[in-house]
Parts: C-alpha cells; structure tokens; sequence
C-alpha cells in the first residue's frame, strides 16, 4: 500500500507528479538542492505547449548539421570537445538513433503521449493551479521555401491527434504578426499550441502544492539512496533521513547520477540552452513564433518578450557562451527588425535533461520495487509535465488506468536502456 511519496526534485515535473499524487491522497514531500524554484531549467526556457513539436531531437541527418555548425560559434548546435567517457558514450549512442526507424517509431511514441496534454493543461484552472497561459497558437516563420519542408514533414504526423500545421505565405504570416520581416517568406500556422509564462507554472504549482498539504525540503540535495534488498526506505539530503513508501527521480538533468545512487545508471545529460528577456516592448506579438532557419523561439508574455535557443551538448554548468546569446540576438533582429532593445539583456541558461533516444524516462527503475522515473523529457519538459504526473499516478494507483495507459507508456520505459546494454 502506497500512502506516502517523496519526490526529489522541484522543477515542472517533479512539482506537476507531486501536485497528481497530492490530489491523489498521498502524503508528498519534495526534496530539492535548490533554495526555490525560480533559479532552473523548468523557469528558464520558452514556455511553449507544443504537441506539434513531438519529433525526437536524434533525427536522420543531425550529424551533417552537426558537423556543419561545430565551426561557429554562434550555431544553434554544439558539441563541445570532450574526452568525459559518460559524454563520449551518451554521444554516440544518440548518433545510433540518428535513422528513420528510430526517429518514426519516437514521434509515434511522443505523439500519442501528448494527446491529452492540451486537455491536462486546460484542467489546471478547474484544479486551481493559477498561471499565466497563452491559448493564441504559435507560427513558425522562415526566410525559404527548404527550411519550411523539413518541419512541415516533421509536423505532419502530429494531425491524427488534431494539432494542425497550416501552410501560410509571408505576407499571411505578416498580417497575423505585424512585427515580423520582410524576409520571412513561408511560414506555418499552429493554432492549437500554446504557451505559458514557465516562472509562472511553476509558481502555480508550487501553491497549489502547498495548499494540499505537500511538504517542501529546500538547500538539500539527495547524496545517498537506502535500500533493503530491493525496497528502497530512505534519501539522505543534507543531515536528513526521508523515508516514504515511493520514490519518485525528477532531478532533471541530474536524474542519471541519481539512479545511479539507487544503483541503476540511466543515461541522463545535460543539453544546454541559453535566452534573455527584451522589455523594451518595441516589438508586439501575440502567437509565440518560431525563428526557423535560426532554431529560436519567441514567446510574447504580459510583461517581456523571451527569446531561447540553441542545443550545446556537453556542457553541465552555469556558464553563459556570450558567443550563442549573440547568435539568438542577430537572428531575433533578422526576423524581427524593429526590436529595439533598451538595455542590455541579461542571459540566462538552462539545462534539458536529454536522453540518447530523445524520448522521456518514464516509469520503474530497473531493480527497485518503489522507485519511478520521471526525466529526460528534452526540449518538451513544460509540455508533458501534465501527462507525465497523470502516468505516474495511474502507475501509482495500479488497475485498469495503469492497464489502459501501458501501451501509451510502454516506449519510455527506463528498461529500454537497462535491457539494451545487458543484450
Ligand atoms: C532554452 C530552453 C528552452 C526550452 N523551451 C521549452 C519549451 O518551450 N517547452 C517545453 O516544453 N520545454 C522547454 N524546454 C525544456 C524544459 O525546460 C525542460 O525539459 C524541463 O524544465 C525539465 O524539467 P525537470 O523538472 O525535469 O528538470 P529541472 O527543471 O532541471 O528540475 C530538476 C530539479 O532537481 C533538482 N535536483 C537535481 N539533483 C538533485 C539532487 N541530487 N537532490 C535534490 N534535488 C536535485 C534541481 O535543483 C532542480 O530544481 C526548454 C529548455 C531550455 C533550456
């Protein structure tokens, strides 16, 4: 019998499965390194709920553009040189995926999970979880015809689950958004995506959480996982012993060393990524678009417009690369040439918990009876927050929800990597 869970990790997924296992009836308590929940990744990205995105990052191809950015400085990919073996590993492995089968069975696979996420979103209001939520859908600009075909081919399958990419010429995309150039060309109309200000969720959530009842442990990171043969009974956080019946690993990019301390290795990286915020209001939009030779998102919130991007691999700390803030800038001026910034904006960076297969880390950790995963979920964490809290409470609860999701699930299981390298 589950009744008491501890959750390591306060970002938008460990925070989305405690609020789950709270409305559930579970004693929650969540225990994290950082002093609040204002400073990681799940604040610092472009906000965008965007199930029309559901293609893996490991795609045919991503070697040759790879190897074509890896001499500039400010490309939207990166590979940084190093001879750390879990990096070399991870990396490789992930080129092992770079082929059709591999990429069509992951957008399947992360197709179907977000079926319900724009409907999990939407039931957050009813659940009282407040933040700032964006219902305008999204564009996707570009300067050519080619960069537009790649993403049209990459959206297409995402229609049997009613998320439409509708093509538009450039003056089309100008009278829905003004602001943008006039050398964006083509473009793609999204108009069920959304978008939320990610401080802003989390903020919600963390409430909310409270508000059940969720107790939080702060400044304490998890160094050690208790076992007693297969049950784990304890997390050891700074002076503190946390028991619990259930364990949930939502450490985000650190989730691989953490399995690791639960003695099972998932192969977890970091897939670095930077933005600013603009307040100059100079520039107005209403969708959040996407700059698409330039791989940068634009996020229009209530108060500032957010800028993100690039994909820096083997990078685990804080540093900020002035070099790719400056490749978002001069793109954000291509596309958008009236920006006007009033000051210099300060940059920030995040770290996307990315798996070799590009797919999440849902589900049991191999060799442990009370253990889920819940990581890796790459450049999509804000979106499949929801669904991934509703996959670990039917996991919880067991019976027919856990029958009925297993298919949906099955494809993220943390397994697939265990079984692979004893095979
Ligand atoms: C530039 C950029 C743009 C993005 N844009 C989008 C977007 O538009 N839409 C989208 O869906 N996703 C986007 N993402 C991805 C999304 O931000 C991530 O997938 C998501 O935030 C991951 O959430 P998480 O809760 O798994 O991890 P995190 O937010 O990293 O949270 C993990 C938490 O675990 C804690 N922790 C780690 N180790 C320990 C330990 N040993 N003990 C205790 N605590 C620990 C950390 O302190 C942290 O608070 C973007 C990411 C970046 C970088």
């Amino acid at each position: 019998m589950t009744n008491s869970a501890v959750i390591v990790g306060a970002g938008v997924i460990g925070l989305a499965a405690a609020h789950r296992l709270a409305e559930d009836g579970l004693a929650v308590t969540v225990v994290d390194a950082a002093p609040d929940s204002q400073s990681g990744t799940s604040v610092h990205n472009a906000g965008w709920i965007v199930p029309i995105m559901s293609a893996p990052v490991p795609a045919p191809g991503m070697l040759g553009k790879a190897a074509r950015w890896m001499t500039k400085k400010d490309s939207p990919l990166y590979v940084r040189p190093s001879l750390n073996p879990e990096h070399v590993r991870f990396m490789l492995a992930m080129l092992r995926y770079c082929n059709p089968r591999d990429f069509n069975h992951g957008m399947g696979a992360l197709t179907t999970l977000n079926e319900r996420t724009v409907a999990l979103f939407d039931a957050y209001d009813k659940q009282g979880v407040a933040f700032e939520y964006h219902q305008v859908g999204q564009l996707l600009a570009f300067h050519t015809s080619e960069g537009m075909q790649e993403y049209q081919r990459a959206t297409a399958p995402v229609e049997r689950i009613g998320h439409t990419a509708v093509p538009l010429s450039g003056d089309e995309l100008r009278d829905l958004e003004p602001a943008l150039g006039p050398h964006v060309r083509r473009g793609l109309h999204c108009a069920q995506e959304r978008h939320v200000d990610p401080a802003s969720l989390v903020k919600g959530l963390e409430e909310r959480c409270r508000e059940l009842g969720v107790r939080f442990i702060r400044s304490s990171r998890v160094t050690e996982v208790r076992s007693s043969g297969s049950v784990v009974t304890s997390v050891l956080a700074g002076c503190q012993e946390i028991q619990g019946d259930l364990f949930v690993l939502a450490a985000g990019a650190h989730t691989g060393r953490l399995s690791r301390l639960a003695g099972c290795r998932l192969p977890i990286q970091p897939g670095k990524g930077y933005g600013f915020d603009d307040r100059s209001g100079s520039v107005k939009l209403r969708h959040s678009v996407y700059l698409g030779e330039a791989k940068v998102a634009v996020t229009p919130l209530s108060d500032r417009l957010r800028f993100a991007g690039t994909m820096e691999f083997g990078s685990s700390d804080a540093t900020i690369d002035p070099h790719r803030v400056r490749g978002i800038a001069r793109s954000a001026h291509e596309f958008l040439p009236g920006l006007r910034p009033t000051e210099q904006p300060r940059a920030w960076a995040g770290h996307r918990p990315m798996t070799p297969d590009g797919l999440p880390v849902i589900g049991a950790l191999p060799g442990k009876d009370n253990v889920l995963v819940a990581s890796g979920h790459a450049m999509l964490g804000v979106t499949l927050a929801p669904v991934t809290a509703d996959i670990i409470s039917a996991t919880v609860e067991g019976g027919r929800r856990a029958a009925e999701l297993a298919p949906t699930v099955r494809p993220f299981a943390p397994e697939r990597f265990t079984a692979r390298r004893r095979a």
